[in-house]
């Protein structure tokens, strides 16, 4: 492996675990793939390899789903334990990324190019606010009872746990969202193989030590890495019960196809190219200063990215402008120095896909700031520097696609109805946001919206109790909250002859 010197910056803790061997976490053991394959996970702000990952195979997912399904036998400890001590599990398990959180903060940062700080306000704060969030849960899985549904007949419903789940994540928030599937499948009493992405996979098998260190039962939570290839051959796998995947709509109708010809459980989180309004009567410079965050925060690597901006022609020039300005004046940086906003993208070909769409962009519509795709300090990097484009054709690509990189579109509106129908046109219906000061027109927009998530006046809030998914290409089902416990659970329905 031709590893590089790691950064001066780490600390021993996130050097040391960087540093191991990497293996695939099995029935509670650390193993290598089956066929002996690896692939390597690189710093993006210069390309290096910074470790050696198992390649799961075929024959490996199969060994973790038969370890997960040994850990589900009924007389398993996991299906023998009871509520309040698997929500204890899960506070211990939230206790001990909090032990750790500046380590896994530094090794996300290195691994997936974000700024440290964001890793470890962002990532991992909330990934250990949502184990809590979901420990809340084994208590409180009532069922309902019917005592006259059928004459002489007691009816009471039961909800079980779905069984063995598949869970692949994506790269832009590694931790947050293996913790966002993990949660709620523990929660229910599933047993679970997550498939990190192959390009950020350390922070997951930090996690999965974590919760062996925690108590959780040895085949409970397997990680098996790999590339889309393991990934398939899990959705593939005929002893899954349930598919959870976050990631690119094409990878996602794939995965539906084949989950709904095998009559698999699925939730798919998607992609998204989300509108965000600014209307006449707004506070300008809050708005401003939420479309900039809205875009740029991440990278724009943010399912939820406010990528698509819709400014009343009025204000319009006023507020490309203010936002040019701040665009030029953000120097993208590598995520361990201390003032990155601006990190690079994830990977050579993310790199290679948001420039292609900046070359479009720049046939298709007005560029106005940005428009690099490296810096001089990292020329390995990669680097995109905070772009804005302005653009009056509603079907150009850049302002129809999901680009998913530090890449802005502008459009001027006339009238909120126009706006709305607009902003209705794409596949997509992730997030949308409303700029205003009058609450009509923001309860107006609220219905008119077609997206899983509707911020007024602020971007990107998300909370572990509040349904979080989308509408339409954006995906299928609910994470968080009551429907986040419930895509992890079967209903049964009880008849008692009382006659
Ligand atoms: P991807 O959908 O290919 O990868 C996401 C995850 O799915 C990874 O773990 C990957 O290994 C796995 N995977 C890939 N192919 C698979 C298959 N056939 N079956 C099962 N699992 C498979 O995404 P990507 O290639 O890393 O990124 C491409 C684009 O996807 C991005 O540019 C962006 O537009 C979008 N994306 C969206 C999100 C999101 O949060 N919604 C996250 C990452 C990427
Ligand atoms: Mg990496």
């Amino acid at each position: 492996m031709a590893t590089t010197a790691l950064p001066d910056q780490l600390s021993d803790e996130a050097r040391d675990f960087i540093s191991r061997d990497h293996g695939l976490l099995i029935n509670g053991e650390w193993v290598p793939a089956a066929d002996g394959a690896t692939f390597d996970t690189v710093d993006p702000s210069n390309g290096q390899t910074i470790a050696e990952i198992a390649q799961g195979g075929a024959e490996d997912v199969d060994r973790a789903v038969k370890a997960a399904r040994a850990a589900f036998a009924d007389d398993s400890p996991w299906r023998t334990m009871t509520a309040p001590d698997r929500a204890r599990l899960l506070v211990k398990l939230a206790e001990l990324l909090e032990g750790s959180a500046d380590q896994l903060a530094q090794i996300e940062s290195l691994d997936n190019g974000k700024p440290v700080t964001l890793a470890r306000v962002v990532d991992v704060n909330a990934a250990i606010g949502h184990l809590i969030e979901f420990s809340g849960w084994p208590t409180r899985i009532p069922g309902e009872t019917h005592p006259d549904a059928v004459a002489n007949t007691f009816g009471y419903t039961r909800r079980e746990p779905v069984g063995v789940c598949g869970q692949i994540v994506p790269w832009n928030f590694p931790l947050l969202m293996a913790v966002w599937k993990i949660a709620p499948a523990l929660a229910a009493g599933c047993t679970v193989v997550l498939k990190p992405a192959e390009q950020t996979p350390l922070t997951a098998l930090r996690l999965g030590e974590l919760a062996l260190e925690a108590g959780i039962p040895p085949g409970v939570l397997n990680v098996v890495t790999g590339d889309g290839s393991t990934g398939q051959a899990l959705v593939r796998h005929e002893d899954v019960n349930k598919i959870a995947f976050t990631g690119s709509t094409a990878v996602g109708r794939e995965i539906g196809e084949v989950a709904g010809k095998a009559l698999k459980r699925v939730t798919l989180e998607l992609g998204g190219k989300s509108p965000n309004i600014v209307l006449p009567d707004a506070d300008i410079e809050a708005a401003v200063t939420g479309a900039f965050s809205g875009i740029y925060f991440n990278s724009g690597q943010v399912c939820t990215a406010a990528s698509r901006l819709m400014v009343q022609k009025d204000q319009f020039d006023d507020v490309v402008n203010a936002l040019a300005a701040q665009a030029e004046a953000t120097m993208p940086g590598p995520g361990l120095a201390p003032t990155t906003f601006v990190g690079p993208l994830v990977s050579a070909e993310q790199h290679e896909r948001v420039s292609s769409y900046i070359e479009k962009g720049r046939d298709e519509a007005e560029l106005v700031a940005g428009g690099g795709t490296s810096i001089e300090s990292h020329p390995d990097g990669y680097f995109v520097k905070p772009t804005l484009f302005t653009s009056t054709d509603d079907n150009a690509s850049i302002v129809r696609e999901e680009i998913f990189g530090p890449v802005l579109v502008a459009q001027p509106y006339d009238s909120i109805e126009d706006v709305a129908r607009r902003a209705n046109e794409g596949s997509y219906g992730l997030a949308a946001g409303v700029w205003t000061k009058d609450l009509r027109n923001a309860h107006k927009l609220a219905g008119l919206l077609r997206a899983g998530s509707i911020y007024v006046n602020s971007w990107g809030t998300v909370s572990s109790s509040m349904p979080f998914g989308g509408f339409k290409a954006s995906g299928v089902g609910r994470e968080h909250g009551t429907a986040g416990i419930g895509a992890y659970l079967e209903e049964k329905s009880v008849f008692i002859n009382m006659a």
